[in-house]
Order: structure tokens, then C-alpha cells, then sequence
């Protein structure tokens, strides 16, 4: 698959689907790793001489009162700011004024054009792939650059639709990605897989893929409850997939041998982080408790795997870490993983947040970003952006 340094890009005119798609309250952007991690695609650009502009979807957009609320110019803003250089702002996603503005650009110069989905109004032109934009946004730039793993999982009119109708690459940043996940398509064993989070339904597909490959799956987090139930184990209160019992029994039934559950957790009578909670084992639940962390001898159990591992995916946290009494499940098999130099992959939102909030996330071997995108790459799914480069 070509990247952009397969490209010759010398003073063309580069269209960078960028991932800006940032958190933002109250008119401020809140976090703008996102558009930190662009730079570099961006600034190699700059160097040579080209015309860059760039493409990105900020939020939903469903009816009118959503436009201004994702509005991209305030992203134009922080990218000024952290490139040191001006950065010129398209009010419209297509027309005149948006093409004289290209035509007047000089080299080096950055230009970033309205939220993609405000065509999503116009019969959600960009989400629907629609041929006729992603052929317009093409002509207008000489090369096009996918630099978005975020929405690689999806046919959008600015990645697979400009894509169609140019020369194109990855950026930087799905170069990265790709390389990283790309060691779970043959995995070095042993290969260990942790799987926490709430519901065993998002999981399926990953469970599935991941299962055939694997030498263990550790599972924690809300979903350990449901396979212990299919051992008969009174699990209180503990969230239950109910509808995903037969799927849980099946998986302990045909790969049982590579499944390692927890054995001990954190409970407690309610949800909330204000009341005390008891360490007990999974054999010894009240009916009234529910699980809301691994305990300390599942941590060791999980270490005692984890030593030896050749590569490690982690998707979801072991426990409700966003109460600080149930984090330490996750928070220290996390800090376990960098003290040993684990090659680990985090993948999916709430394990690399968790990574982020322990400090930890620079110093894993890598932390993937892409939320979907990353899920369905661990489904064994192809992602069209990436599928139409290649
Ligand atoms: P997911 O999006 O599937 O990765 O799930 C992440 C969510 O799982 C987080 O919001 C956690 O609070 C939640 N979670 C993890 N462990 C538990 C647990 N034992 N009980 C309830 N929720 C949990």
C-alpha cells in the first residue's frame, strides 16, 4: 500500500483527510490530540512546497441547529496556533469561492475546508458516499492523502469517494496504526488477549476473530460475569448479558482452555464509589453484591500470563474505572505491561482514556485510536478507506 512518501508530492496540491473530529464544550476544543496528531503528515507537506488542504467531519450533523455546534473553524484556529502559520478557512465544502481561494493558494500554504458533513444535509451526500462529491472534493487537489483511521471503517465521500478519482496514500498517523495492528494478523506467541469492558455483545466479533489466534484470552470487566455464569457461579447483582449466555458457553465449550476468568473482584451493594467495597472470591458472591473491579489475586493471575507474552491486544478496562475505587484493576496490570516492557496494543476508547488518565498511554508500545475503526480491524473486518489505497 502506497504512503505518502511513495508519492510524489513536490508543490502539488495534497488533499489530507484529517481526523479533527475533537471534543469540544462550551465553544472550546477540550483535547486536541487529534489535531496534534496530524502535524506531522501536515508539516511534511508544508516542507514540500505543497498546497495543503485539508478535510475532516467534526460531530453529526442531522438537521439544521447541529451546524453551528460542529462548525471546523475553531479547529482552524488551534491549527494555526500549533503550526505557527496561517491557516486559511473555507466557509463552504463546495463552489466558487472555495476553488478561487485553491487557485490562489501559494505553496507551502494550509487550507481547511468546512466540516465534511455539512453535505450530510444535503441528503447526506458525504456519509452516503455519494459519487459526484467525492469526484468534486477530488478535482480539487492533485494527490489525496487518508490520514483518519478514525473513519477508515466507513465509505464516506471524503475518504473512499476522493480516493476513487486520485492518486492516493496513507498519512502518517493510519501508516502507524496499520503497522501496529498489522502484528495481530500473525501474532508472535504467545499471543494474550484482554477483553474488559460492559457488554459481551460489542465483543463478539473481536471474541471470535481473536480466539482462533490466541493462546489466552483474559477477560475482566463486566462481561467476565456473564461466562462465569455459565459456570453456574452466583454473580449477584454483577451486569449480566443475559442475551449472550449461549454465545459465552459455546466460546468456554470450544476454546475453553484458552479462557481465564477472574477469580476474585471488588464488590459492593451499589453502584456509585461512595460505598466501601469488600474483596471477595467469585465463589462467595451475596445476592445482593456486584463486581465492580478484579481483585488482587486475578491481577496476579493476569501478571503471571501476561510475564511471558510475546504480544498482547487489550480492548476494554477490567472494572468501572471511572470511579476511582474500581481503577486499580486496570491501572495496575497497566502499569505492569510498561514496567515490563510488554509489546502491548491498546485498543478502543476506554482502555486508552484509561491509559491517558494513569499517565501511561506515551509508554505503551501502542495505543490505538481509532474506536470503530480499531474494533472491526480486530473483527478481521477490511476497512474500505484503507481497502480502496491498497
Ligand atoms: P466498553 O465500552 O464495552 O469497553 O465498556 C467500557 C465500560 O465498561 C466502562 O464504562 C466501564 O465502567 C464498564 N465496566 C467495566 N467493568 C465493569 C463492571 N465490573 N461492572 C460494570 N461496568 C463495568
Amino acid at each position: 500500500m502506497k504512503t505518502i512518501k511513495d508519492l510524489n508530492i513536490d508543490g502539488k496540491k495534497v488533499i489530507i483527510r484529517c481526523d479533527f473530529n475533537v471534543p469540544i464544550k462550551d465553544g472550546k476544543i477540550v483535547d486536541d490530540t487529534r489535531i496534534k496528531g496530524a502535524l506531522e503528515t501536515i508539516k511534511y507537506c508544508i516542507e514540500r512546497d505543497c498546497k495543503v488542504i485539508l478535510l475532516s467531519h467534526l460531530g453529526r450533523i442531522k438537521e439544521e441547529s447541529d451546524l453551528k455546534k460542529n462548525d471546523l473553524s475553531i479547529v482552524a484556529e488551534r491549527l494555526a496556533s500549533l503550526l505557527k502559520q496561517d491557516v486559511l478557512f473555507s466557509e463552504e465544502t463546495r463552489g466558487e469561492e472555495l476553488e478561487d481561494t485553491i487557485n490562489s493558494m501559494e505553496e507551502g500554504e494550509v487550507l481547511l475546508i468546512q466540516n465534511t458533513r455539512y453535505e450530510d444535509l444535503n441528503g447526506k451526500k458525504e456519509s452516503g458516499n455519494d459519487p459526484e462529491l467525492g469526484k468534486y472534493w477530488a478535482s480539487l487537489g492533485d494527490i489525496f492523502i487518508n490520514d483518519a483511521f478514525g473513519t477508515a471503517h466507513r465509505a464516506h465521500a471524503s475518504n473512499v469517494g476522493i480516493a476513487s478519482n486520485l492518486p492516493s496514500g496513507v498519512g502518517f498517523l493510519i501508516e502507524k496504526e496499520l503497522n501496529a495492528l498489522k502484528e495481530l494478523d500473525k501474532p508472535a506467541h504467545p499471543f494474550v488477549v484482554v477483553l474488559g469492558g460492559a457488554k459481551v455483545s460489542d465483543k463478539i466479533g473481536v471474541i471470535e476473530n481473536l480466539v482462533k489466534k490466541a493462546d489466552f484470552i483474559l477477560i475482566g470487566g463486566a462481561m467476565a460475569f456473564t461466562f462465569l455464569k455459565t459456570l453456574n457461579y452466583e454473580i449477584g447483582k454483577s451486569l449480566l448479558d443475559e442475551e449472550n449466555l449461549d454465545f459465552c458457553k459455546k466460546i468456554m465449550a470450544d476454546y475453553g482452555e484458552k479462557i481465564v476468568l477472574p477469580m476474585d473482584f471488588a464488590v459492593t451493594n451499589e453502584y456509585t464509589n461512595n460505598e466501601k467495597y469488600r474483596t471477595k472470591m467469585i465463589n462467595n458472591f451475596d445476592k445482593n453484591e456486584m463486581g465492580l473491579d478484579i481483585g488482587p489475586k486475578t491481577v496476579e493471575l493476569f501478571k503471571s500470563i501476561l510475564k511471558d507474552a510475546s504480544v498482547v491486544i487489550w480492548n476494554g478496562p477490567l472494572g468501572v474505572y471511572e470511579f476511582s475505587k474500581y481503577k486499580k484493576g486496570t491501572d495496575e496490570l497497566l502499569k505492569y505491561i510498561v514496567d515490563n516492557n510488554i509489546k502491548t496494543i491498546l485498543g478502543g476508547g476506554d482502555i486508552v482514556a484509561a491509559a491517558t488518565e494513569a499517565k501511561l498511554k506515551d509508554k505503551v508500545y501502542h495505543a490505538s485510536t481509532g474506536g470503530g475503526a480499531t474494533l472491526e480491524y480486530l473483527e478481521g473486518k477490511k476497512l474500505p478507506g484503507i481497502e480502496i489505497i491498497k
